[in-house]
């Protein structure tokens, strides 16, 4: 396995992480019972899905 020849120093490092940051999530409105969720999944409060019944809830 490659080993890195040297360790990165603390600089580098901490640089490297001034990019890495968490970002908040995406949400859409559910167009049947407009509750907030995440897109292209099942909406969790009515279980629709592309206009229809995906899931029971
Ligand atoms: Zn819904």
């Amino acid at each position: 396995m490659a080993v890195p020849k040297r360790r990165i120093s603390k600089t580098r490092k901490r640089k490297r992480r001034t990019h890495w940051k968490l970002t908040a999530p995406q949400l859409v409105e559910c167009p049947k019972c407009r509750e907030p969720k995440l897109p292209h999944r099942v909406c969790p409060e009515c279980g629709n899905y592309k206009g229809k019944k995906a899931i029971e809830v």
